[in-house]
C-alpha cells in the first residue's frame, strides 16, 4: 500500500514552518514533533483511524488527530490550505531545504522585501543577502548550492519512493483489471537505479482488452494531466507525495513480452551495444521480438533469456545492464553471480532508544527475527559527540551491554550483538577509547561532522585502529541534498583491504553509501562489504532490498558480502584483525 503516513508528515513539516515564520513557536513545535512521530509509525494512519487507536498516539493531541482524520477523508486540510496563503508561495516550496529554513527566509523577506524564488536567486546572487549580517560569502554559497541540487532532484525521485509507487499502481492494476496477464515496471526502476526520473509500466493483454485497461488507467484519480492516450500506449502525468511524476503505460501480446522488456529495460547504452552485436550475427532486435535481417524471420522475443540467447548470451540481471562489461561476460558465459536479499542473514547498523532510534532493543529484536528470520542483529548506538542524537559515554554503553546480555538470556540464545556506531573525530580519532571498543562484538566507525574538508586522513586512521570493523557511509553524501565530502576512495580501499576492514553499503534511500562504481572497485580488490539498513524505526529494516540492488549495480557476490555469513564466520573477520593488529580478542 502506497505510504500516506510520509504525505502527512510532510504537510505536517510544512505547517511547523509556516508557523514558524509567524512567530507561533508553541504551534510549530507541535506540528514539527507530529511530523516525526508520523514518520516513525510502524503502521499505516488509516489502520489506527479503523482499529479507533489514532486519537491514542503519543505526542499527538486530539487537533492534529482530527486533521489527520480529515485529510484520509478527503484528501485535504483545510487549515494548511488557510496557513499557505500567509506566506509567500514559493516560500513553502523551498523552507526544507539545507540553509534555508524558516527563520532565514522570513529575515530575507523582512529586510529585503524578497517573495518568490526569482527575487531570492537575484539577491543571492547581486550580493544583497550576502550583506546582511551574519549571512557573508560561504553561507550564500551553499544556499546557491543547495537550490540548484534541490531543482535537479525536483526531476528525479529516490529509487524507494519510486519502487513505493510502482507497487501501489502494479497492484491496483492487477486486481482491478483481470484482462491484465502480466505486468512489470521496467527503465531504471527496473535498474534499481539510486534515482529515477518516469515511470515506465509494460502489461501483457489481448487486443480486444486494450481500450477498458487504457480507460482505467488514465482515469486513475492520482492523475493531474494526461498527455497521450491509445491502444498501445498512454502516457499521463500523476502526484504523489507533493511531486509530479509521467508514467507511461505500454501494451504488448504474449509473444513480444521478452523483446518489450528488454527494450524499456534499458539503459540505453547497454541496448546500442546489444544491437551493435547482433547486427554483427546477421540480426536485428527491436521492442517486438529478435527477426534474420535477411529473411525477417522472427526468431525470439517471447522472454528475456531468448532475445539474449538468440545472441549468443545468458539473460543478464537488469541491475547490471549499464555497458560496463556486462555484454562481454555474458557472451563469455561468465556473469557473476549476484547476491541477493535471501542470502543476507543478519543487519549490522542499528540504532536503539539508547541514541537515537524509535524502538527499545528487545522490541527490535523480536520484530526482526520474525519478519526476517535472520540469525542475528547488530544494535550500534551512537557514541557521546553525536548530542543531538544522544550519543552514549562511556557508563551508559557499558550498561547497554548488560541489557543486550539480559535480553539474550531472557530470548534463549545470542540473537542481540553489541556494537556501536563511534564517531570518527577530526584527528581520526575515535570517540570511544579501545578500552571500551574491545569489550564490543562489532565496531562502525563513522564521519558524521566536518564535511567540507578532505576526510581521507580520518578515515584511513579510523581503520587503522584494531577494534574497528566497518567505516559507516563512507562518503557522506545524502541524494539530493549533499554531495559527498572530499574522499580518495582508492585510498580508502586500499587500507581497508590492508587492515581488514569492511566497508558499509548503507541502504538508506538517501544514502545508498558507497554507490556501485566504489562497491565494483571494493570487489574487485577484494575488500570485504556489509549491507546495512542503519535502521532508526521498525519500518527502515525494509531497506535491506535497495542495499542489496546497490550491491547487485556493483557486481557483488554473496561471498563479498559479510552479512551474507554466519555470526561465526564475522567473529573470526573481527578477530582476525584484531590479531593482526595487535589488538585484545574479546573474553566471553
Ligand atoms: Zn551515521
Ligand atoms: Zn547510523
Amino acid at each position: 500500500m502506497y505510504n500516506i503516513n510520509k504525505d502527512l508528515a510532510n504537510i505536517f513539516k510544512k505547517m511547523a514552518a509556516i508557523y514558524e515564520f509567524l512567530d507561533d513557536r508553541f504551534r510549530a513545535m507541535a506540528y514539527q514533533r507530529a511530523a516525526h512521530i508520523i514518520e516513525d509509525l510502524p503502521d499505516d494512519v488509516r489502520n489506527y483511524i479503523l482499529t479507533g487507536k489514532l486519537y491514542s498516539i503519543k505526542g499527538i493531541g486530539p487537533s492534529i488527530a482530527s486533521k489527520i482524520e480529515e485529510y484520509v477523508n478527503t484528501g485535504k486540510i483545510q487549515k494548511y490550505e488557510e496557513l499557505k496563503k500567509k506566506v509567500p508561495e514559493d516560500f513553502i516550496e523551498l523552507v526544507d531545504l539545507p540553509g534555508f529554513g524558516p527563520k532565514t527566509l522570513k529575515r530575507i523577506h523582512d529586510e529585503l522585501g524578497i517573495s518568490t524564488k526569482e527575487e531570492l536567486i537575484k539577491a543571492l546572487k547581486d550580493g544583497r543577502i550576502e550583506q546582511l549580517p551574519g549571512f557573508g560569502p560561504k553561507k550564500v554559497e551553499n544556499m546557491l548550492k543547495g537550490l540548484q541540487m534541490y531543482e535537479l532532484s525536483k526531476r528525479r525521485i529516490l529509487l524507494w519512493e519510486a519502487l513505493e509507487i510502482s507497487r501501489y499502481l502494479v497492484d491496483k492494476l492487477k486486481k482491478n483489471l483481470k484482462e491484465i496477464k502480466d505486468i512489470e515496471v521496467v527503465g531504471s526502476v527496473r535498474r534499481r537505479k539510486e534515482t529515477i526520473g518516469d515511470l515506465d509500466i509494460l502489461v501483457i493483454a489481448e487486443d480486444k482488452d486494450r481500450t477498458k485497461i487504457m480507460d482505467y488507467f488514465t482515469s486513475l484519480p492520482e492523475i493531474s494531466q494526461i498527455l497521450v492516450k491509445g491502444p498501445k500506449k498512454s502516457s499521463v502525468v500523476m502526484k504523489f507525495e507533493g511531486k509530479e511524476r509521467q508514467v507511461d503505460l505500454r501494451i504488448f501480446r504474449k509473444d513480444e513480452w521478452g523483446a518489450a522488456l528488454q527494450y524499456f529495460t534499458g539503459s540505453k547504452q547497454h541496448n546500442v551495444h546489444l544491437r551493435e552485436i547482433a547486427k554483427e550475427k546477421g540480426l536485428k532486435i527491436n521492442e517486438y521480438g529478435v527477426y534474420k535481417a535477411d529473411t525477417e524471420e522472427k526468431i525470439a522475443g517471447e522472454t528475456e533469456e531468448s532475445v539474449y540467447n538468440a545472441v549468443g548470451m545468458d539473460w543478464i540481471p537488469p541491475e547490471l545492464r549499464e555497458d560496463r562489461g556486462e555484454i562481454e561476460a555474458a557472451l563469455q558465459h561468465k556473469l557473476p553471480e549476484l547476491v541477493e536479499l535471501k542470502d543476507i542473514k543478519g543487519d549490522m547498523h542499528v540504532h536503539s532508544t539508547w541514541s537515537d532510534g524509535v524502538n527499545e532493543i528487545k522490541d527490535i529484536a523480536e520484530f526482526v527475527k520474525k519478519r526476517y528470520g535472520y540469525e542475528y542483529i547488530v544494535i550500534t548506538d551512537h557514541s557521546k559527540s553525536q548530542r543531538v542524537a544522544r550519543g552514549l559515554d562511556e557508563e551508559r554503553i557499558l550498561k547497554e551491554i548488560e541489557e543486550v546480555k539480559i535480553l539474550n538470556k531472557m530470548m534463549g540464545w545470542d540473537f542481540i550483538k553489541i556494537g556501536t556506531e563511534v564517531d570518527i573525530l577530526l584527528d581520526g580519532s575515535l570517540d570511544f577509547p579501545d578500552e571500551i571498543l574491545s569489550k564490543l562484538d562489532w565496531v562502525v566507525a563513522s564521519v558524521h561532522s566536518h564535511f567540507n574538508r578532505d576526510n581521507t586522513d580520518r578515515i584511513i586512521k579510523a581503520m587503522e585502529n584494531p577494534y574497528v570493523n566497518v567505516i559507516g557511509h563512507p562518503t557522506g553524501r545524502l541524494i539530493g541534498l549533499r554531495e559527498a565530502y572530499p574522499v580518495d576512495m582508492d585510498a580508502v580501499i586500499k587500507k581497508a583491504k590492508e587492515t581488514g576492514t569492511a566497508l558499509e553499503i548503507n541502504a538508506q534511500p538517501r544514502r545508498l553509501d558507497i554507490n556501485d562504481i566504489w562497491i565494483r572497485k571494493a570487489v574487485e580488490e577484494g575488500v570485504k562489504l556489509v549491507i546495512s539498513t542503519d535502521s532508526h524505526n521498525l519500518g527502515n529494516f525494509a531497506f535491506m532490498e535497495i542495499g542489496v540492488a546497490q550491491a547487485r549495480r556493483g557486481w557483488a557476490t554473496k561471498k563479498d558480502i559479510l552479512n551474507t555469513k554466519s555470526w561465526k564466520e564475522i567473529q573470526k573477520f573481527v578477530e582476525d584483525k584484531r590479531k593482526r593488529l595487535g589488538g585484545v580478542l574479546q573474553k566471553r
